[in-house]
């Protein structure tokens, strides 16, 4: 049979089979040789019979594979942005965008608490990715506002929350969820323990998809790029690239560049372009630094 491993604890393994049942396992000696199956693990079992456990004989292809939060297979990532306090970080966004176009992973932008929300930030927001095509909800835990297109976008998907302290990542999962019980606005909270060290994930199966436990999203992969790489993982600018007079345009200075013409005509957001900017300077002086 075929499942989706949705919990693995000391070599057990929790398996929602495509029947829709739910199968213990455990992994057969040659696989625990090789990877080991994380959440949201594709994989081939045989189920048990009467006492005994089923055996997990084989995991498939993975999409993709991420070590913070610990799993595979990630299909759809929400962005958190507050639309009051904290101010929204668009530089984060933006980086959390780029690793899901480097992962494919799927991200969906969520405005949350739009309850106390600025209207004119709000709309500056959607203004600014709206020529990525990326998608966009507006949402407010509080008033559970936003939570039917969210479910929306689980359907059939592996999902995560990400976006920075305070936005209200568990609050949104929360409300979507209760029973994921996380807490929220304290100190000791449940998300922060896996900050440094990984830990293993948990998936909740809910509308038809997954959510995975608890909110994060690593960004490990941006300080490792070429500058030149970058552009290609904007879809706003991303169709126009081999447009460009020199092969290696970084899309900042040089002559005959498609991307700012694209900029000049306005079909581009100024704002987001100057974080690209600050980015592509980023990237160079690490390079510069790389063998000091
Ligand atoms: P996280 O760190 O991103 O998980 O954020 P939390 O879910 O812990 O929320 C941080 C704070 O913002 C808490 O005090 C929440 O009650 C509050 N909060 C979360 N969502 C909303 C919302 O939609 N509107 C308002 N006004 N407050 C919210
Ligand atoms: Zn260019």
């Amino acid at each position: 049979m075929t499942g989706t491993l949705i919990k693995g604890i000391g070599g057990f393994y929790t398996i929602l089979g495509d029947d829709g049942l739910s199968y213990t396992c455990h992994a057969r000696g040659r696989l625990r040789l090789s990877i080991s199956p994380v959440a949201g693990d594709r994989v081939e079992f045989r189920p048990g019979s009467g006492d005994e456990d089923g055996s997990l004989s084989k995991i498939l292809p993975r999409k993709n594979a991420l070590t913070r939060p610990q799993v595979a297979n990630l299909d759809v990532l929400f962005i958190v942005l507050s639309t009051s306090a904290p101010k929204p970080d668009l530089m984060l966004a933006d980086k959390l965008l780029i690793e899901c176009e480097l992962k494919s992973v799927t991200p969906v932008i969520v405005l949350n608490k739009c309850d106390e929300g600025d209207e004119a930030l709000i709309e500056s927001i959607r203004a600014q990715y709206a020529p990525a095509g990326y998608g966009l909800i507006i949402a407010s835990a509080t008033e559970r506002r936003g939570l039917d297109e969210l479910k929306k976008s689980v359907g059939g998907n592996i999902c995560c929350f990400a976006g920075q302290s305070a936005v209200g990542k568990s609050s949104l999962m929360n409300a979507l969820l209760p029973e994921l019980g996380l807490r929220t606005g304290g100190l000791s909270r449940k998300t922060d323990r896996g900050r440094h060290t990984t830990r293993a994930s948990e998936l909740f199966p809910a509308f038809g998809g997954f959510l995975v436990d608890s909110p994060g999203f690593s960004l490990l992969d941006i300080d490792e790029m070429e500058p030149h790489d970058l552009a290609g993982l904007y879809p706003e600018m991303r169709d126009k690239l081999s447009l460009c007079r020199f092969a290696e345009c970084l899309h900042i200075s040089e002559p005959d560049c498609a991307v700012k013409r694209q900029l000049e005509a306005g079909r581009l957001s100024m704002a987001r372009y100057e974080r690209y900017r600050e980015l592509v300077m980023h990237l160079t002086e690490l390079k510069k630094h790389k063998y000091d």
